[in-house]
């Protein structure tokens, strides 16, 4: 099986005015829809972030892709990655891979672009992608819920959501503000009823750590202490903040995730506070983990296929987690259902996953496979048992996400400057 084409389609997809300590989500959040059509006629799915430097990226790429078996990823990914490549005895490599070397985010392309190989080489075999990454071991994957403060609205303007949808869902969770512990309260029991979650991730960092305090204990109240509740400042909190605030939610939280910046940081928090810290900011890569055991920065590793360089790479950062007796969740970005799929199948094959996984994707209207929306059921998504990742493009749909990226004249995510648009003269802060 050889591939010979590539398709790059860059996305927006409306995305709410959800706040974060970075700033404001834009009304279209930018995704890359990639396809790999091989010579026997099989398609292959991925999709991974969005922007110029991605795309950019990509078509570096393309040389490689076009023309190799799907099965020979170690080359490609060796090839990609540039720093490895020459070394004797290492076997052929794809031609032109030290141009290949000039990537900015080789194992961000690397990664998108094995899922694909990985859905047609599941495809080929006739088997489900979780086979080929060692093999089902739950037949369900729990996801959390991903509460946020944020503003009236659905996001978008006048692309496919648009009016019609800002209307369908006026009077709920998508739309309505939430800027107390009360709205956060109404949305999260809004989002479990429909979704069936049966944990709660608030992301913080955005209002005083004591509102958010009071927004943690207001859902402890609500749900009851078998709700397991985390929260993420995004490294936005200071040691004395983290410490001081993380003691009034021991007993509380399951975890505590990313409250400050860097490892050193991370370690003096997990020194003094008596919660299992997280982290998917401070050891987003394989040669961070040393130092990261070192500080005991952390006790769990938020995973993700497209930072860590791929599905068999995400298998492997659970073996290291595993070994070092760390607990493993998984970390989201806004996504659609290629992506919520290849998170279904990874979390399917390891054993070790401690944690319902984080999504963003309650938060999208939106979808670009066939069949519209997945639904979770008591907030688990059920692993497909069709070849590969077992989903179709709706190519009308691509099209339409598509004509939304060329209309928004979004290039990149940049949330402070949504917010200052809101709030003009809005800076970063620690608290
Ligand atoms: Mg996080």
């Amino acid at each position: 099986m050889r591939i010979l084409e590539m398709k790059v389609t860059p996305c927006a997809i409306t995305d709410p005015p959800l706040r974060s300590a970075f700033g404001l989500h834009a009304p279209y959040a930018l995704r890359s829809i990639i396809e790999l059509v091989t010579d026997n006629g099989l398609v292959g799915l991925s999709e991974t972030h969005g922007g110029t430097a991605v795309l950019h990226d990509l078509e570096l790429a393309r040389p490689l892709v076009i023309g190799m078996d799907p099965a020979h990823l170690t080359s490609l990914e060796v090839a990609l990655d540039g720093r490895q490549a020459g070394k004797p005895g290492s076997g052929s490599l794809p031609g032109g891979y030290l141009e290949q070397s000039r990537l900015t985010l080789p194992t961000l392309i690397f990664g998108a672009i094995e899922v694909a190989c990985l859905d047609l080489l599941g495809q080929y075999a006739g088997l489900p992608l979780c086979d080929l990454l060692g093999g089902r071991y739950r037949d369900e994957v729990p996801f959390s819920a991903y509460l946020f403060y944020k503003h009236a609205g659905l996001g978008g303007s006048d692309g496919f959501a648009g009016e019609s949808q800002a209307a369908k869902h006026r009077n709920d969770f998508l739309v309505r503000q939430a800027l107390s512990a009360g709205e956060l309260v109404d949305q999260a029991l809004e989002m479990c009823a429909r979704h069936g979650f049966q944990s709660l991730k608030l992301k913080g960092g955005v209002l005083s750590p004591e509102e958010e305090v009071r927004t943690i204990l207001a859902l402890r109240e609500a749900f009851g202490p078998q709700t397991p509740l985390r929260i993420d400042p995004n490294g936005y909190w200071s040691v004395e903040t983290a410490i001081k605030y993380g003691r009034q939610l021991e007993g509380v939280l399951e975890y505590f995730e990313d409250p400050v910046s860097g490892k050193a940081n991370m370690g003096q928090v997990a020194r003094e506070v008596n919660i299992p810290l997280a982290t998917n900011m401070c050891c987003t890569s394989f040669p961070e983990i040393p130092e990261t055991l070192q500080t005991g920065a952390v006790q769990i590793i938020l995973s993700d296929h497209h930072i860590w360089g791929g599905l068999h790479n995400s298998v492997k950062l659970a073996k290291i987690c595993q070994t070092w007796n760390l607990g493993l969740s998984m970390h989201s970005n806004t996504h659609f259902g290629i992506s919520l799929l290849a998170m279904t199948h990874l979390a399917a094959a390891i054993p070790n996953l401690t944690y319902a996984c984080d999504t963003h994707y309650p938060w999208q209207v939106e979808e670009v496979i066939e069949g519209g929306k997945l639904e979770f059921s008591g907030g688990s998504l059920k692993v497909p048992d069709q070849p590969g990742l077992g989903a179709k493009l709706d190519q009308a749909a691509l099209a339409q996400l598509h004509e939304n990226y060329l209309r928004c004249g979004i290039t990149r995510r940049d949330d402070v400057l949504e917010m200052q648009k809101i709030e003009p003269g809005w800076k970063l802060r620690f608290w």
